[in-house]
């Protein structure tokens, strides 16, 4: 079975997507991570996508497809459930996901603006296991995994998360309409252990109804 998380720019989609990966097996794939790793091998995709990454606009729909077809493509003997996070952005790459697999569940991540914009200030990455932390989880200022002096993200600044933001308003939130029929809504404003309750009841809920195995 396969799951799409869709929700704002620091909404916490990274974080829940590796949660629901350890807890239940699910295979991460996020194209914000695939973008930076194209990017960081300078492979031709990557410098293409580059300047869109860096300035928040959408990597144009030919090039985003290619690098996540790549992924897929390695996974093409294994019987893998995916998260896709980040994907799919607008209704034109929901359209071309159809055609790449089925989406079995839909979970929207809801924040209200404000404390995105808070979020991703204080956002941080670590530039060589590309794990994300915020200053609190990580005080030091390095990874907790290995201990590299984490970086602040390309795009994590306010005018670039603003940007951002408006065109998850343009063009992401139509998805909430598209995929009404198998959107799970959980709240990620407060605590995140709340978060984590909900998400849980909800997913076992929808797996007894369903009868999927992951
Ligand atoms: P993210 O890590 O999901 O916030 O993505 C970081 C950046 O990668 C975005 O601002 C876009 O420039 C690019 N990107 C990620 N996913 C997509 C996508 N599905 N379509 C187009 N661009 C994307």
């Amino acid at each position: 079975m396969n799951l799409v998380l869709l929700g704002k720019p620091g909404a916490g989609k990274g974080y829940i997507s590796t949660y629901l990966e350890e807890k239940y097996g699910f295979k991460h794939m996020s194209t914000g991570d695939i973008c930076r790793k194209n990017i960081k091998k300078r492979t031709e995709n990557g410098i293409l996508a580059e300047e869109y990454c860096k300035t928040g606009q959408l990597v144009p729909l030919n090039i985003i497809l290619q690098m996540l077809k790549q992924e897929i493509e390695q996974d093409k003997n294994d019987n893998v459930s995916y998260i896709f996070d980040g994907f799919p952005r607008n209704v034109a790459q929901a359209k071309e996901l159809e055609k790449i697999t089925t989406i079995d569940a839909v979970i929207l991540i809801d924040v209200p603006n404000e404390t995105i914009l808070k979020r991703i200030s204080n956002r941080r990455i670590c530039p060589k296991c590309s794990k994300m932390y915020n200053t609190i989880e990580a005080p030091n200022g390095k990874c907790l995994t290995c201990g590299t002096e984490l970086t602040t993200r390309a795009d994590d600044n306010l005018d670039v998360a603003q940007k951002r933001l408006d065109i998850y308003e343009k063009e992401t939130k139509p998805l909430i309409d598209f995929y009404k029929n198998q959107l799970l809504i959980v709240d990620n404003s407060g605590n995140i252990d709340k978060t984590l309750n909900e998400l849980n009841s909800k997913i076992e809920r929808m797996l007894k109804k369903t009868g999927e195995k992951i």
